[in-house]
């Protein structure tokens, strides 16, 4: 296992000498490395630990303090995340199906307060030294401020050692024992995590409902734990010999344990978290990708047929590998864990938390490898870039394996209009922790998000958008891009000019509506009049087919773009000149006559999100 991480260190090295070559950016970041020893008592449901964390401050500023997240603080009455859900649970709405619901997250509800004392989660810091000296402490709730007694400065490296104790909570939301399908131990957000720090400054948010962020870094684990317990985890064993459940290697018989207990020690290279999960009945099934990580699927154990169920996802995996390494980058881990636990499917670096086996979780949840895992956006500010480029992704996974063309899969484009119609949009650039609604989050994030990249294809053509989810994935992984880094990347490859993109799309909740308008001759010549209805411009495709059964594609660039697309198939093209945003209207010609055209019609591929389709197409009647 060492020499792998060898290799990747190598491997990245040399990905870091060939990007300083060709001019990637350098943009700075913190490093961490974590060392944990946790002893967990499986009668109390308490834990103690130490951390003793290297912290390579990157960033050109001194540190005066430090904070670390305490994220089970949360779950606790009367917390920020209590009284925010229960605040939620007020607003009522009307559901895809039509029901009256609560705005709240149906998992958490007002479950929060009613948490008995041995029921509820804490994680409580007992000490933190840097470079040996004990350093002031100061609560606030979910965040800890280490107020220090010397700066910490650029470009230095510092070491802190952290004692704590912390309760696992009756598990309400993501992390806590005992969840719905009995697994005793989904640890996720379970240890003091050191804050990010970077060019926009701390990222102290207090958990509220959502979204992570953490420091790029290297993890040592060492779990101590009843020895009967089966731990799994974003991470390579590194004592599997000693421990067995069946990570141990082939031929080797793992000695009996002598104590009450045994300690597993896990290792992560270059991840920004780590997660585990324990349970006495869970058995592992394990599938070699080639080319690519070993899969583990560990769940508890069931009957053959949901068995079966659990075999199948992870043959789906190992058969979709391929695809997601050729359209998104190959995946750069040795293994990826899907663990049983949590309420849903939940992502984390190396491993996900699954509830049950579904093909959709299990592709979604690996795809945040590449999102969430890799490129590490700050979740609270970009929300959009983890779950929407996700959805989009696993959208294309699925279309590819059902061989249908991605563009005709809708779900997230309905879900986008759903929203921008139902008055409580709110701009992608919300906090995801500040929407007024969790349905605007959700519809944001997930649906105008991933909406957001497949219209892309339209404004650039498919095969470009390709290009730029590689070259996305080359320059910025480990690199915590924002949305800006993203859209470069796209003009960069693109050639076009796409800031509007971001500032209408992103920035705005203005919407598009393009309608065909009127059809005059003019000097023998046939005029078609485009309308733009709705405030965000465009450019159009317009295809015009004829009673012949021939077609013709009319391109009408937009003059913000500086450019045009190339042609995306085959019908023959027709380049006009661009269309000033600023014109409601545009005029183009065919040399057609009026009497051959059999109907006209705008983004036939429906890739644009035109909130009213009704008025993009003319038939025109015999
Ligand atoms: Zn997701």
């Amino acid at each position: 296992m060492k020499t792998v991480t060898k290799l990747f260190l190598l491997s990245s090295l040399i990905c870091h000498l060939s990007s300083s070559l060709q001019a990637q950016p350098d943009r700075w970041q913190q490093r961490i490395k974590y060392n944990i020893n946790v002893n967990m008592n499986v009668v109390t449901n308490r834990f103690s630990g130490t951390e003793k964390i290297e912290y390579i401050n990157n960033s050109p500023d001194t540190l005066n303090r430090i904070f670390f997240h305490l994220y089970w603080n949360a779950f606790q009455p009367n917390s920020s995340m209590d009284v925010r859900s229960r605040e939620l649970g007020k607003i009522f709405l009307t559901n895809r199906r039509g029901d009256e619901i609560q705005d709240w997250d149906s998992r958490v509800r007002d479950r929060i307060s009613k948490l008995k004392e041995n029921e509820i989660g804490f994680q409580n810091v007992k000490s933190v030294k840097m470079n040996g000296v004990e350093q002031k402490l100061r609560n606030y709730e979910t965040i800890l401020e280490v107020k220090l007694d010397k700066p910490i400065l650029p470009k230095s490296k510092t070491s802190l050692e952290v004692s704590f104790e912390a309760q696992v909570p009756v598990q309400i939301r993501r992390s806590g024992r005992d969840n719905a399908e009995g697994v005793r131990y989904s640890m996720s957000q379970w240890y003091p995590k050191v804050v990010e720090y970077d060019y926009q400054g701390w990222n102290a948010n207090p958990y509220i409902a959502r979204e992570f962020y953490g420091v790029w870094g290297d993890y040592d684990v060492n779990i101590t734990i009843d020895k009967n317990y089966f731990v799994a985890a974003g991470g390579d064993l590194l004592n599997a010999n000693e421990v067995g459940f069946g990570y141990e290697a082939k031929g080797v018989k793992p000695k009996p344990v002598a104590g009450k207990t045994i300690t597993w020690k896990w290792q992560a290279y270059n991840v920004h978290d780590f997660v585990w999960a324990a349970d006495t009945s869970y058995k592992m099934i394990t599938r070699p990708v080639k080319d690519g990580p070993l899969i583990r699927v560990v769940y508890k154990k069931t009957d053959s047929l949901t068995d079966a169920r659990w075999n199948k996802c992870a043959d789906t995996m190992a058969i979709a590998y391929p695809f997601i390494a050729k359209t998104f980058g190959p995946y750069p881990y040795k293994t990826y864990s899907f663990i049983q636990g949590g309420d849903g499917g939940m992502e984390y670096p190396m491993a996900t938390l699954v509830k049950n086996a579904s093909i959709g979780t299990f592709v979604h949840e690996w795809l945040h490898s590449w999102y969430q895992g890799m490129m590490g956006m700050n979740e609270s500010l970009f929300p959009w870039m983890d779950e929407g480029f996700t959805n989009y992704a696993g959208m294309r996974v699925v279309c590819a394996f059902r061989n249908i063309p991605p563009t005709i899969y809708d779900y997230e484009y309905k879900g986008y209009f759903n929203l921008a119609r139902s008055g409580m949009e709110e701009p992608l650039t919300t906090h995801a922790d500040h929407y007024n609604t969790n349905y605007a989050y959700n519809n944001a994030a997930y649906d105008k998000g991933a909406v957001f990249l497949n219209q892309l294809g339209y404004i650039v053509g498919d095969k470009v958008l390709d290009k730029i989810l590689l070259e996305y994935y080359r320059e910025w992984r480990f690199k915590h891009p924002n949305a800006n880094d993203f859209i470069r990347v796209a003009e960069k490859v693109s050639g076009l000019e796409l800031q509007w993109y971001k500032e209408y799309w992103v920035n705005s909740i203005k919407t598009i509506d393009y309608a065909v308008g009127d059809i005059n001759v003019v000097d023998n010549k046939t005029q078609i009049t485009l309308k733009r209805i709705g405030k965000m411009p465009m450019p159009i495709d317009v295809l015009l087919t004829f009673k012949d059964g021939t077609k013709e594609m009319h391109y009408i660039p937009l003059n913000l773009m500086y450019g045009e697309k190339m042609a995306e198939d085959t019908v023959t093209r027709i380049v006009h000149t661009e269309w000033k945003w600023t014109d409601p209207e545009y005029n183009f010609n065919t040399d057609r006559s009026i009497g051959d055209i059999k109907s006209i019609e705008i983004d036939p591929s429906q890739r644009m999100a035109d909130m009213n389709r009704s008025n993009n197409k003319l038939v025109i009647p015999d």
